[in-house]
């Protein structure tokens, strides 16, 4: 299906793009990759009268480190996450997450703000951002703000964004004892199941662990009965077993789809957990 007519403009800035957008009162849709929204117009269930380019306002994409943070520009392709000698020496479970989004026509093109703010239930990025307690940096037209990204993802292509803001970048600290495992659609690569852990180990001790699940339910979330279980336990495949065994146990609103029946993706999930942490265990060493 061809989408309804709509006017095109490009912003300049991200002043610019906010400007854009209220002047079309409530009517516009920021444009970035396209590659969620166009296919959403094409079938109508998307109909803006207006689309805003953000995808070249200088500045809006980038990765840099400064005192042990990690800054990502919103309008950073996947293809440049997946391939940052950055993220790969210093975080490499983004990078590993960001090379396993579908294929390289998407990885060239979506943007790591447009999959947050498309919040795909399957999509990569929400669980490695909620397994790296990153911040969502959203800025509006009163002004700036910051979410934790297990607080950004609310439901079903829900986020904590009005209308009306714009993600400008993510913030974290890197955490080089962490991986990601999915099981993916072999057409999209989408994610079945996909599970981003992230281990804070001292002295052979696992300090603290975070880890979020994606394609699993609604939204992206965190899988905390396995985080408490790991915390204070020896960084072994012991613990790492014991813990996964746990996982998803308390998801009520787990998928079922033509992809993945419910009690397959409830099975999938301690799986793809447990070789997520191997995986974490293994870049510790
Ligand atoms: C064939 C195919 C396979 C795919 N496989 C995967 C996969 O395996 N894993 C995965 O995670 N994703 C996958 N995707 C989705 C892909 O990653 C998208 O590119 C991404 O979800 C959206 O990014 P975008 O830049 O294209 O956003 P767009 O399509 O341009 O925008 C999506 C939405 O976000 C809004 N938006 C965009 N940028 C911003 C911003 N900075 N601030 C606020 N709102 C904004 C837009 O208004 C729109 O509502 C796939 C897509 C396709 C077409």
């Amino acid at each position: 299906m061809i989408s309804t007519a709509f006017e095109y403009a490009r912003a300049t800035s991200l002043d610019d793009a906010l400007a854009k957008l209220r002047a079309t009162n409530g009517e516009g849709k920021l444009i970035a990759g396209g590659h969620s929204l166009v296919p959403l117009m094409k079938l109508r269930l998307s109909e803006p009268k207006t689309l805003i380019d953000i995808a070249r306002i200088p500045g809006f994409s980038g990765i840099t480190e400064q005192a042990d943070t990690i800054d990502i520009g919103a309008g950073t392709v996947h293809h440049e996450v997946a391939t940052s000698a950055l993220l790969q020496q210093r975080c490499p479970m983004l990078a590993e997450a960001a090379a396993a989004i579908g294929d390289p026509q998407v990885r060239n093109r979506g943007t790591l703000g447009g999959s947050l703010a498309h919040a795909d239930p399957s999509a990569d990025y929400p669980a490695a951002m909620i397994a790296l307690d990153a911040d969502i940096h959203v800025k509006g037209p009163t002004g700036s703000r910051a979410v934790k990204a297990h607080d950004f993802f609310r439901g079903l292509f829900t986020v904590d964004l009005a209308a009306d803001e714009i993600i400008v970048s993510v913030q974290f600290k890197p955490v080089r004892c962490a991986a990601y495992a999915k099981l993916y659609q072999r057409a999209s690569h989408f994610a079945i199941v996909g599970v981003a852990a992230a281990l804070d180990v001292k002295n052979g001790t696992i300090q603290s662990a975070r880890i979020g699940v994606t394609g699993a339910s609604s939204h992206a979330t965190r899988l905390t009965d396995v985080e408490e279980r790991l915390a204070g336990h020896p960084l072994s495949m012991g613990s790492i077993e014991a813990a996964a065994r746990l996982a998803g146990a308390h998801l009520e609103d787990v998928n079922s789809d033509i992809h993945a029946s419910q009690e397959y993706r409830r099975a999938m999930i301690p799986v793809f957990t447990e070789r997520a942490l191997a995986r974490a265990l293994a870049r510790a060493s």
